[in-house]
């Protein structure tokens, strides 16, 4: 579990969920966060096209 509260989930990449979640200054923004509890991974954008872009690139270390 990262630091990020997805609210809503909009697609899942692998290990990766791609939703929307409150970032640090409060505002909505699209999250991608890794779901392998050893990797903690996590990055907000503000669209969502960003956010599945790293989603994909993300090569977790955890297996
Ligand atoms: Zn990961």
């Amino acid at each position: 579990m990262g630091i990020y509260q997805i609210f809503r989930n909009l697609r899942r990449v692998g290990q990766v969920t791609v939703g929307t979640a409150f970032g640090r200054g409060g505002q909505v923004k699209y999250v991608a966060a890794c779901a392998a509890e050893d990797c903690g991974w996590s990055v907000e954008y503000d669209d969502v096209s960003a956010a599945m872009v790293a989603a994909q690139g993300h090569r977790c270390h955890v297996r």
